[in-house]
């Protein structure tokens, strides 16, 4: 963006949010689990849906466009970075609230889209409520999560969602059931190409009373099974691709002997062929090329088409 136009911007969010908060071409390796890919234009921490709100008033006003973030654990930022604002919903948007008893037994409780999926599963084991086991080690935001209907380990948030609220880019704020958000496998109606832009500001959450002893053992049943089945020692965003009916990704990449190819600095995992790694100074561009070759190779030997599940966002390098 211009820069007259910048520095308005970055004036009216320093009124808006404290001073910290506020960065000029921030590099988005640091805010995404891959450690890759180009700066923020502008990036601001948000901490409250009503600075968030008036935030975006600031940016229609200037006409500058807008991309939310969680924790970066799903998104590939292209080399050339992200242009105009981004907003990251992080640790002062993370609030989650008491369960409540309701009428029909069932428990319900809010956590605002900032709060991490360990934070809220942590606080319904806590509380000795089951449901939200499978979520532990998902290292996303409860705001990502319910954008990607996250999953694992035969959950996902479809089971475990009542209600999300939203605001839209004009800041008129919507409220939807679970049936009106659309989940199916790693989608939202926040996920579909040509929807409408909206924010997730908090979501509700409706589980069962459990066992608090069991639930925690089968939190620590997951960790161990993440721990010796996926590389989490180097970055990524976790699968690359989605699962194709009725079939595992990673299972079809390593049938075609992909463990291990290379572009750059990134590397199709050797311990889990689902998983694409960031093992050297890898580059968005090594990224989606090797994202493409995989792709390639698979459609030819199995006749499988990959789908990504990350969500790549940004400008090539030298596209502004
Ligand atoms: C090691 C590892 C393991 C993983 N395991 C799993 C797994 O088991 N299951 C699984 O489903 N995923 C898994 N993931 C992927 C990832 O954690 C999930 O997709 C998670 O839900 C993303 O949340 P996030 O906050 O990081 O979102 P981000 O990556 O920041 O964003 C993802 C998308 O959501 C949008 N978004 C984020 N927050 C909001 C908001 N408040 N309002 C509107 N849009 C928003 C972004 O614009 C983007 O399009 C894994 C990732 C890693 C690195």
């Amino acid at each position: 963006m211009e820069e007259s136009r910048k520095t308005e911007l970055l004036a009216g969010l320093r009124l808006l949010t404290r001073k910290k908060d506020v960065l000029e071409n921030a590099p988005m390796c640091r805010y995404t689990s891959l450690g890759l890919g180009g700066p923020a234009e502008v990036l601001c921490e948000v901490f409250s849906a009503e600075r968030l709100v008036k935030i975006l008033r600031l940016a229609r006003r200037l006409d500058v466009p807008v991309l939310v973030i969680g924790n970066g654990t799903n998104l590939l930022v292209r080399d050339g970075g992200l242009p105009g604002l981004t907003l990251r919903l992080g640790e002062g948007f993370s609030v989650v609230e008491p369960p409540v008893l309701r009428a029909d037994g069932r428990y319900t409780f809010a956590a605002q889209a900032g709060a991490t999926l360990v934070k809220v599963s942590n606080a319904a084991a806590e509380a000795a409520l089951t449901g939200l086991e499978f979520a532990a080690g998902i290292p996303g935001t409860v705001g990502g999560g319910v954008v990607m209907n996250a999953g694992a380990y035969g959950g996902e948030m479809k089971d475990v969602v009542r209600s999300v609220t939203c605001t839209t880019l004009l800041g008129e704020i919507r409220r939807y059931t679970c049936e009106e958000m659309h989940f199916s496998y790693r989608h939202s109606r926040l996920n579909e190409p040509d929807g409408e832009t909206e924010i997730v500001l908090d979501v509700t959450f409706a589980l069962a009373a459990g066992d608090g002893d069991a639930i925690r053992a089968a939190m620590r049943e997951y960790a161990a099974r993440r721990r010796e089945k996926q590389p989490l020692t180097l970055p990524s965003c976790g699968s690359t691709f989605k699962r194709p009916p009725g079939q595992f990704a990673g299972t079809l990449i390593e049938q075609c002997g992909l463990k291990g190819l290379r572009v750059g600095g990134v590397s199709v995992s050797t311990l889990h062929a689902g998983f694409l790694v960031n093992d050297g100074n890898g580059t968005a561009a090594d990224y989606l090329t090797l994202m493409a070759e995989v792709q390639r190779i698979v459609l030819e030997k199995t006749g499988v088409a990959l789908e990504p599940e990350v969500r790549v966002v940004g400008e090539e390098l030298g596209a502004a």
